[in-house]
C-alpha cells in the first residue's frame, strides 16, 4: 500500500472542504494583553490584537498568577517527576484540590491534566462503577464529553437536542425505571454562547432519578459571584452531583478537574485510566492555578466588567449590521455561513487589519453555520472594538459585491 498517499488523500479531502487549519504562529506581550506578535512562515513579524482568546479575564498575565509560578518553580523545580501514585503528588496538588472543592461547595476535588481529559476520563470511567448505566447527553456537548460517553456503546447513552428539556424527558421517560442514569450537560455552550436551564434540568434529574454531569469550562472563573460558574450563580451548585471544569480557560493556566462529593472522586480516581496512567501537571501550573482561583473568588468586579465589554461588542456589532448570533453569554458569535469564507474573513482581518480570530468550520460546528467567534475580555477597549467593526463592515461589504460560494449574511 502506498501509505503515504493515503495521508496526502485525507488531507486533500480537508482541503477541499475548506476546512483544513492553518495555526497562527503568536507570542503574546506579557501585560498587555490583548496584543501579540504574530510570526509567519516567511519569519516576518506583525502586532495583532487577539479576538478569540479563552483566555477569558486576561488571567494568563495576572501578576499574582506568575508570581506564583515563578516561586513554586524556584521552590520544587520544573515537572511533577511521576504520575500521581508514583511521586507526583505534591504539595500544590493537594492544595490546588482543596481550592478547587472550596469553589464549588464540594468536599472534593480530582486534577486532571486537562479539562479534555477530565471529561473523557470521568465519563467513561463512570459506566464501569455503575453497570447498565445509560448517560443522557446534551447533542452539542463537546467533543471530550462524546468521547467519554461513547465509551459505553450505543446502548447505554440518549441523546436530546440541545437545551431542550421536553426531549430530554421523554427520553428519561422511556428508559428502564431501574437503570442507573445521568444526565450530561454544558452550562455554557461556547460555540452559540447559549446556556442550559439549570434548574429545569436539575428537576428532571430528581424527577427520574438520575446523577448529573455539568461541564462549567466556559464558565468558571466567570459567572456566580465567587466565580464557581453559572449554577453558583443560579443557586443549584448543591444539586450538581458532578461539577467538571478546566484551568485553561477564565482561571487563565492549563489543566482540568471534576468536584464532588468524596466517595464519587475517590472512585474515579481509582478507576480512571487517564487520571492514572499519566504524570501529574507541573508544580507551577497547580501554583499559578491556586493562585488565579483566589484571586478570581475575591474579584467580582473583573466578571461585571466582563459582561458589559461582550453586552458593548455586541451592541457596537449589531449596530454595524452584522450578523450577530444571539449569545445570552460572554461569547459573541458572527454567523458567515461558509467555510471558504470564514477562513478568507479570518484571513484578511488578520494580514490587512491585524485583528486575530480563528475561523469557527466543521466539525466544530455544523456545516452551513461556519462562523467568526469573539471572546472580548476586559482589556479589549472601545479603540478596539470600532476598529474591529469597522473592518467587519468593509470585508462583508466587499463579500457581498464578490458573492463568493452562496454567502449571503
Ligand atoms: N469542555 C468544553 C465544553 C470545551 O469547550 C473544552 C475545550 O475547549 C473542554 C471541555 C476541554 O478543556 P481543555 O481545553 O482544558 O482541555
Amino acid at each position: 500500500m502506498d501509505y503515504k498517499a493515503a495521508f496526502r488523500d485525507a488531507l486533500d479531502k480537508v482541503r477541499a472542504e475548506g476546512r483544513y487549519r492553518v495555526f497562527a504562529d503568536l507570542k503574546r506581550h506579557r501585560g498587555e494583553f490583548p496584543r501579540a506578535t504574530w510570526t509567519q512562515a516567511d519569519g516576518s513579524q506583525s502586532e495583532v490584537v487577539v479576538w478569540c482568546s479563552n483566555d477569558y479575564l486576561g488571567q494568563g498575565q495576572n501578576p499574582v498568577v506568575l508570581d506564583a509560578m515563578h516561586q513554586a518553580i524556584e521552590e520544587a523545580g520544573a515537572g511533577s517527576g511521576g504520575t500521581r501514585n508514583i511521586s507526583g503528588t505534591t504539595r500544590y496538588h493537594v492544595e490546588l484540590e482543596r481550592e478547587l472543592a472550596d469553589l464549588h461547595g464540594k468536599d472534593a476535588a480530582l486534577l486532571f491534566t486537562s479539562g479534555y481529559v477530565s471529561n473523557e476520563a470521568s465519563l467513561s470511567t463512570l459506566y464501569k462503577i455503575l453497570p447498565g448505566l445509560i448517560i443522557f447527553s446534551d447533542e452539542l456537548n463537546h467533543n471530550s464529553m462524546i468521547s467519554g460517553i461513547r465509551a459505553g456503546g450505543r446502548e447505554q447513552r440518549r441523546v436530546f437536542r440541545h437545551n431542550d428539556l421536553e426531549h430530554l424527558e421523554s427520553l428519561l421517560a422511556a428508559a428502564p425505571a431501574d437503570a442507573p442514569k445521568l444526565i450530561a450537560f454544558e452550562s455554557v455552550y461556547s460555540m452559540d454562547g447559549d446556556i442550559a436551564d439549570m434548574k429545569g434540568t436539575v428537576a428532571l434529574a430528581k424527577k427520574y432519578g438520575a446523577m448529573t454531569y455539568l461541564d462549567e469550562v466556559h464558565a468558571v472563573g466567570m459567572y456566580g459571584p465567587r466565580g464557581a460558574g453559572v449554577a453558583e450563580r443560579d443557586g443549584v451548585m448543591d444539586q450538581i452531583d458532578i461539577i467538571e471544569g478546566t484551568l485553561g480557560k477564565a482561571f487563565g493556566v492549563m489543566g482540568g478537574y471534576i468536584a464532588a462529593d468524596p466517595v464519587i472522586v475517590d472512585a474515579i480516581r481509582s478507576y480512571a485510566d487517564g487520571f492514572i496512567f499519566t504524570t501529574s501537571l507541573p508544580p507551577a501550573l497547580a501554583a499559578g492555578a491556586v493562585a488565579s482561583i483566589r484571586w478570581l473568588k475575591e474579584h467580582n468586579e473583573v466578571r461585571v466588567a466582563h459582561q458589559a465589554r461582550a453586552a458593548a461588542l455586541k451592541a457596537r456589532l449589531a449596530q454595524a449590521g452584522l450578523p450577530v448570533m444571539p449569545s445570552v453569554s460572554h461569547i459573541v458569535p458572527v454567523l458567515v455561513g461558509d467555510p471558504v469564507h470564514c477562513k478568507m474573513i479570518s484571513d484578511i482581518l488578520l494580514t490587512d487589519y491585524g485583528i486575530y480570530v480563528q475561523p469557527i468550520n466543521y466539525p466544530t460546528v455544523p456545516r452551513g453555520t461556519e462562523r467568526l467567534r469573539f471572546t472580548p475580555s476586559p482589556a479589549h477597549d472601545d479603540r478596539m472594538m470600532d476598529d474591529l467593526a469597522d473592518a467587519l463592515e468593509r470585508l462583508w461589504a466587499h463579500c457581498n459585491i464578490k458573492r463568493v460560494g452562496g454567502y449571503a449574511a
